[in-house]
């Protein structure tokens, strides 16, 4: 995935710091490291694969430094210290912590949203109105601090409704019911016994809705949103969608569920109501917005927003991304997207996580891997880690999810075979791993 060369005027040179530790940044470091512009990189706290990477501008090594993504003093000390020139924040709670605040208060450029912008993924309830404010379909729902009159709109929905604590709930907080007592229990679940903390304490009821799930992506700079192809994520453990809920067990990109004028139609009532209504109430979104949408047959829905990159979907878009990404995140930050145009290598990717056994149960740790280098030199394969340390020379498991087998191919089916071919090279002791990840996309 060549970066073509870049014009004189465009040349300049940066610093990195990536921050997190997962798939998603692994994969964000692999595509930066490619970026000419790339000097020197660190990724904090980072993870084994991460530690492998070379930048292809001069071939030295991204440092992996054992500071928390949560940790912003430290974070921030680190970057004025090593004069970092651009720090890119994966996951969300450092979001919705400040971290692009901090950074930009204390003159440092950053890529990500600000703490104000983060609400749309740390409240529900802010979300929500946001989108009944200005027009984004959406389910029908009410928003209840009071236990009664949640319990009473639940029984207008006859009880098959979803019930959704405000907060951030480590993707927990959201209770998917069928019946009243169902949707009663939910209630008390959320809102008196605390299951999950103050998050609870206001929730969100929406209406069920029914259709195939798909994941929307864009690149926004304030004024720009520049849409992603569509991907589709397997939240289930286990195959045919069974199984507890999980951080991802593998996606593909792009789905057949939307045509591309299709989803030009969903990014215009999606995207353009949100952008109105952020500039309308001075929220300055920098950064990635990710809907997760449902197609119900009255149009795509949106279900809730994510403030970034989705993991594992990162990982299939950057496989297929033909951008420089040190460029791209620049132009999101500086407000200069609409002088960019989004290049996506028309290949399907699909990723195929490989888990702990247990996951998402309790699981155990220091798992030898084996079969990596035979995995990364299969054609048009990259294996991104998750969850992995280095011990004694030899990488281990040291989390739920693992990797992120992920392969290129001319088509669907042809992605599918090459991740899977590259998972049977890959070996540790209780790996667990869906058999049917992009199997949705073939049936009829
Ligand atoms: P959320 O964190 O709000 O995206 O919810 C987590 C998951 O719950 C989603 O990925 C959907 O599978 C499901 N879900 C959420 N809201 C609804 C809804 N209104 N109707 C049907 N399923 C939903």
């Amino acid at each position: 995935m060549p970066n073509g060369l870049i014009p004189a005027k465009c040349r300049f040179f940066m610093k990195l710091l990536v921050i997190g530790s997962g798939g998603r940044e692994h994969a964000l470091v692999w595509k930066l490291a490619q970026s000419p512009h790339a000097t020197q990189m660190w990724c904090a706290p980072g993870n084994a694969g991460i530690a492998q990477e070379r930048l292809a501008k001069n071939a030295s090594a991204v440092e992996c430094v054992n500071i928390s993504a949560e940790d912003l003093p430290k974070l921030l000390a680190f970057a004025q210290e090593k004069k970092v020139d651009f720090t890119v924040v994966g996951p969300d709670n450092p979001l919705a912590l400040g971290i692009v605040d901090l950074f930009q208060k204390n003159g440092l450029k950053i890529w990500g949203v600000n703490q104000k912008a983060a609400q749309f993924e740390s409240s529900k309830v802010f979300s929500q109105k946001f989108m009944e404010k200005y027009g984004i379909p959406t389910a029908a729902a009410g928003m209840f601090e009071d236990v009664a009159a949640a319990k009473k709109f639940c029984a207008t929905l006859n009880g098959k409704c979803v019930v959704k604590a405000d907060g951030l709930a480590l993707g927990k907080g959201v209770l998917i019911c069928t019946n009243q007592a169902e949707a009663e229990r939910a209630v008390d679940e959320i809102m008196v016994s605390k299951a999950f903390g103050a998050a609870g304490s206001r929730v969100v009821i929406q209406e069920f809705l029914e259709g195939v799930e798909v994941s929307m992506h864009a690149l926004c700079d304030g004024k720009t949103a520049k849409i992603f192809p569509t991907s589709q994520d397997h939240k289930r453990a286990l195959d045919g969608d069974l199984g507890l809920n999980t951080g991802g067990m593998g996606t593909y990109s792009p789905t057949p569920f939307l045509s591309d004028a299709e989803l030009a139609a969903a990014a215009r009532s999606i995207l353009d109501p949100f952008m109105r209504g952020c500039v309308a109430e001075g929220i300055d979104y920098r950064g990635l917005l990710y809907p997760g949408i449902m197609l119900t047959k009255n149009g795509p829905k949106v279900l809730e927003f994510n403030a970034r990159f989705g993991d594992p979907e990162t990982q299939v878009y950057l496989t297929r991304l033909e951008n420089d990404l040190v460029e791209l995140l620049s132009a999101s930050a500086e407000g200069t997207l609409d002088k960019i145009e989004l290049k996506w290598n028309p290949m399907a990717s699909v990723c195929v996580v490989m888990a702990s056994g247990g996951y998402p149960g309790s699981y155990p740790k220091g798992k030898v891997i084996a079969g990596l280098d035979a995995a990364n030199a299969l054609p048009h394969t990259k294996v991104f880690h998750a969850g992995t340390a280095s011990k004694d020379g030899a990488i281990v498991t040291s989390g739920g999810r693992v990797l992120g087998v992920t392969a290129l191919g001319k088509d669907l089916k042809s992605a599918q075979a090459a991740a899977y071919a590259a998972v049977e090279k890959i070996h540790f002791e209780g790996a667990h791993f869906r058999r049917d990840i992009a199997a949705k996309a073939f049936k009829g």
